[in-house]
C-alpha cells in the first residue's frame, strides 16, 4: 500500500517545493512508483516538473471540486518519470468552494482512493499556510515531512504546525504522524545553523533526518528548466543529497514494515 506524505511548513521559502520535486525524482531513481500532488496555487511544483501551469486541461481544482476523476488529471513527467497532479491559480477558487462542501476536510483523501494502489509513494506539496488545502493534505496523509531552515525563528514557527498536526491526528486522521524533519539549505560553516540543528535533534531526536540538504545553486536553477536537479545535473551536491534522502526514507519505510 502506498505511503502518503504531506510536505508541509506554513513558512514560505523553506524548501517544500524543492523537496517535493527532487524527492519525487529520487524515489523514481530508486525504482519506486511516485505520484506528486501540487497543492499550492502558485503551481511551482507543476512548473518545476516541466508542465505548463497556464495550459492545464484538468488540475487539482477539478479533482478537489469533483469535476473530474482523479486519474483523468494525472500527467506523466518526462524525463523525471513520476506522475503529477498539477495545479495553478484555480486552486484558490477550490479552497473557497470547499468551504461549502460536505466532508470538506476529506476531499483529497476521498479523491486518492482510486489511484492509491498504483503508487509506492504519494507526495503532497502544500501551500505556505495552514489553510483548508493543507488540512486536506494532513487528512489524506500518514506522515508529515517538514522541511526547515536552521535559523533563529525556525523552531518557534514549528509549534503552530505541530499543533495543527496533533489536532488533526486526534480527530480526523488518527494515523497521522510526523514522518521527519528535513534540514534544508544547510550551511555547516554557520554557527547559528549548527546551534539550531542541535536544538532540533535534542527536541525531535531521530525524527530529524540524518540526511541534510546543502545550499546548492543547481537546486535553485533546475526549476527554470522544468527539471529536478537529478535530471539537470545529476552529480550536483543537491541532486546527490536528495538521492540520499530517498535512500534514508526507503530504509525507514522497510524498518517500519518489519517492526
Ligand atoms: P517553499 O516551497 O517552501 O516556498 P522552495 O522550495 O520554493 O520553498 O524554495 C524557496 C527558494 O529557495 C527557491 O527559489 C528555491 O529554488 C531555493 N532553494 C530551495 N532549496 C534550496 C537549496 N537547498 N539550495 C539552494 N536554493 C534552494
Ligand atoms: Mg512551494
Amino acid at each position: 500500500m502506498s505511503k502518503i506524505l504531506a510536505i508541509a511548513n506554513q513558512k514560505g521559502g523553506v524548501g517544500k517545493t524543492t523537496t517535493a520535486v527532487n524527492l519525487a525524482a529520487s524515489l523514481v531513481a530508486t525504482k519506486r512508483r511516485v505520484l506528486l500532488i501540487d497543492l499550492d496555487p502558485q503551481g511551482n511544483a507543476t512548473m518545476g516538473s516541466g508542465i505548463d501551469k497556464y495550459d492545464l486541461e484538468l488540475s487539482m481544482y477539478d479533482v478537489l471540486t469533483g469535476k473530474c476523476r482523479t486519474a483523468a488529471a494525472v500527467q506523466k513527467t518526462d524525463p523525471a518519470g513520476y506522475d503529477l497532479l498539477p495545479a495553478n491559480g484555480d486552486l484558490v477558487a477550490a479552497e473557497v468552494e470547499l468551504m461549502e462542501m460536505s466532508r470538506k476536510e476529506s476531499r483529497l483523501r476521498d479523491a486518492l482512493g482510486e489511484v492509491r494502489p498504483d503508487y509506492d509513494y504519494i507526495l503532497i506539496d502544500c501551500p505556505p499556510s495552514l489553510n483548508m488545502l493543507t488540512v486536506n493534505a494532513l487528512v489524506a496523509a500518514q506522515g508529515v515531512l517538514i522541511p526547515m531552515q536552521c535559523e533563529y525563528y525556525a523552531l518557534e514557527g514549528l509549534s503552530a504546525l505541530i499543533q495543527t498536526v496533533e489536532s488533526i491526528a486526534s480527530t480526523l486522521n488518527p494515523k497521522l504522524e510526523i514522518e521527519g524533519l528535513l534540514r534544508t539549505m544547510y550551511d555547516p560553516r554557520n554557527s547559528l545553523t549548527v546551534d539550531v540543528s542541535a536544538q532540533l535533534m535534542s527536541h525531535f531526536g531521530d525524527k530529524v533526518y540524518g540526511t541534510v540538504i546543502p545550499r546548492n545553486v543547481r537546486l535553485a536553477e533546475a526549476p527554470s528548466h522544468g527539471l529536478p536537479a537529478l535530471n539537470y545535473d545529476k552529480s550536483s551536491r543537491g541532486a546527490v543529497a536528495y538521492l540520499a534522502l530517498a535512500g534514508e526514507m526507503n530504509r525507514r519505510t522497510r524498518q517500519a514494515a518489519r517492526a
